[in-house]
């Protein structure tokens, strides 16, 4: 299976089904619907689901929904989509919220059994009464609470008798452990809110840490993979799974969550891009979320095969996001059609061309695969070339077009140029030049070389579009930029917006999302939110290079 990499957890898995531990494996991911997916989520979407199918096993998709005021279905269905989207389908699909009665029955358990009490401390209290690493914590003047007491104040909690913040239910275990999460964490507060799901019938919400392994142990889950921030917590799992007596057991492992240079990684953040629209959207081609990545024009298989790459680890690691473009170019290189695109236009007139003369050209289709044929172009007398592939005076090895040289233009003829014509401004506004009618095709019969090839549309027939370029929006290679809140690293010149042209052949009829490779000018893909009826938008993924070496 190309998803998953050999790893830490794999041996783990290995180990326990030869045990016979387990007969087989069921892993989850758990995504909170309170923002969308991003890539670091994607390295956790291959890794449980990779591990399933690899293991013959089961995996579920839950929505870790315990958490009233921050969800939302909006983010539950594009959750849903991105998974399906990178290429993997679940065998259950299950809410948290689902098991609140049997989290409420099992937090009357521990009651019963004098390992929970009511608190009415406050936060703040809470916390100072905690401790610190180095001291021990103080108990809570309510932890001696009866068993009647607190079971009568508990159902009370959950009839709404009481304010938020006014009681909490906390587990009851040791204020003087050296594992802080021991020292009598909160399980159950109050929220009168919402829920996407069981709207007004709970006022009580479980605590995280007292949720996540009940779903885990409910769905039979056995390898329950999460982040490495998690492993502090990992005995603080395993006591809620035990005094809960729950029958199935699951295992907490933790790995390293993925981080990326140029950008950030948590949908706290990404929300505040969205928010303060810095973006134009969870989707915004420059920010890492699936959809974005899709909308620049990622696919699938580069994203897992970047998952793959990167590997599962028990250190945390920044990832340059370099690395998830040699995939992406690695994909498309054999896969996507070559066409034409002047992003930057400006005329080019063939004087010696006839004036209303149209050839049809053949030109390839794809870069390196000859299998993959040609394609028919129009070529006349005026084209649309790159600004920069002319200079009035060149700078030194600069082989493009210049008055006196000779470049072959893609597919076409060799042609010379003659000068240019400015506007009042001093802007090159046409490039003049004659071509050998000799060299159709792009080849001399003199044996006659040229250095440079250059990329052309023809004016008759060409469909003006928008291109998009991107560039890293988080500027935090900069040394000065170190330590600084990440709104204020934001690249000013991360989106360029271009008007130039395509050739109609190869464009004409583009969906959104399609994607091409142009000559010269790197890997794009149709844009699905500004691309219309009257105009192509296309967004380029990557450029053709990268200085990136793997
Ligand atoms: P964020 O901090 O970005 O909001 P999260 O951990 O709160 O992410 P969840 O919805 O709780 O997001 O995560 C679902 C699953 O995805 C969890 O199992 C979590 O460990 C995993 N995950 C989240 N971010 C990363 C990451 N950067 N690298 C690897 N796994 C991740
Ligand atoms: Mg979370
Ligand atoms: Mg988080």
């Amino acid at each position: 299976n190309e998803t998953v990499s050999s790893n830490f957890i794999k041996n783990i898995i290995i180990d326990d089904l030869e045990t016979g531990k387990h007969k087989s494996i069921v892993t989850r991911f758990p995504p909170e619907p309170n923002g969308y997916l991003h890539i670091g989520h994607a390295k956790s979407i291959c890794l449980n689901f990779g591990l399933a199918k690899e293991f013959g096993g089961k995996v579920n998709m839950r929505f870790d929904d315990t958490n009233p005021t921050k969800e939302d279905v909006e983010y539950v269905d594009s959750i849903k989509n991105d998974v399906n989207w990178l290429g993997f389908n679940w065998d259950d699909l299950f809410f948290a919220s689902d098991y609140f009665e049997e989290m409420y029955n099992r937090a009357v358990l521990l009651i019963k059994k004098g390992k929970a009490f009511v608190c009415d401390l406050n936060a703040d209290q809470i916390r100072e009464y905690r401790g610190t690493l180095t001291e021990p914590g103080k108990e809570s003047p309510y932890r001696n609470r009866s068993v009647e007491e607190n079971l009568d104040l508990f159902e009370r909690m959950k009839n709404g008798e009481f304010a938020d913040g006014e009681k909490v239910l906390r587990a009851k275990i040791d204020m003087s452990s050296p594992n802080i999460n021991f020292r009598d964490p909160v399980i159950y507060r109050i929220a009168h809110a919402t829920h996407h799901n069981t709207g007004d019938k709970w006022c009580i919400y479980p605590m995280y840490s007292f949720a996540h392994p009940l779903e885990d142990a409910i769905e039979g889950i056995t390898h329950s993979i999460c982040t490495l921030e998690f492993e502090e917590q990992r005995p603080l799992y395993d006591w809620v799974v035990r005094e809960c007596e729950m029958e199935s057991v699951p295992r907490q492992i933790e790995f390293a969550r993925l981080n990326m240079t140029n950008t950030v990684m948590s949908k706290r953040k990404l929300k505040l891009l969205v928010d303060n629209n810095v973006v134009d959207g969870w989707d915004d081609p420059r920010i890492p979320t699936i959809s974005g990545l899709r909308r620049r024009g990622y696919t699938p298989e580069s994203i897992r095969n970047f998952c793959a790459e990167i590997g599962v680890a028990k250190a945390d690691s920044t990832v340059d996001s370099q690395l998830l473009d040699f995939f992406l170019r690695e994909d498309l290189q054999p896969k996507a059609p070559l066409a034409m695109a002047v992003l930057r236009p400006v005329k080019l007139v063939i004087d010696n061309y006839p004036e209303d003369q149209v050839e049809v050209l053949e030109v390839e289709n794809h870069a390196k695969d000859e299998t993959k044929g040609k394609r028919k172009v129009t070529f006349s007398k005026e084209l649309y070339i790159e600004q920069e592939d002319f200079m009035e005076e060149p700078v030194k090895k600069y082989f493009r077009l210049f008055p006196g040289n000779e470049v072959r233009l893609k597919g076409a003829y060799f042609v010379k140029c003659t000068g240019c014509v400015k506007d009042e401004n001093g802007n090159v506004v046409e490039v003049h030049c004659t071509y050998d009618p000799e060299t159709k095709g792009g080849e001399s019969n003199d044996g006659r070389k040229v250095k440079s090839t250059i990329h052309w549309v023809d004016s008759k027939t060409a469909v003006p579009a928008e291109f998009r370029l991107f560039e890293p929006l988080i500027l935090d290679d900069i040394e000065e930029n170190k330590g600084k809140d990440f709104l204020d690293q934001i690249n000013p010149n991360s989106l360029e917006v271009l008007e130039g042209f395509v050739e109609e052949t190869q464009l004409k009829g583009a969906q959104p999302l399609d994607k091409f490779q142009f000559f010269r000018n790197g890997f794009f893909s149709v844009d699905t939110k500004y691309t219309t009826d009257e105009k192509m938008v296309f967004n380029r993924i990557v450029p053709l290079k990268s200085k990136f070496k793997l």
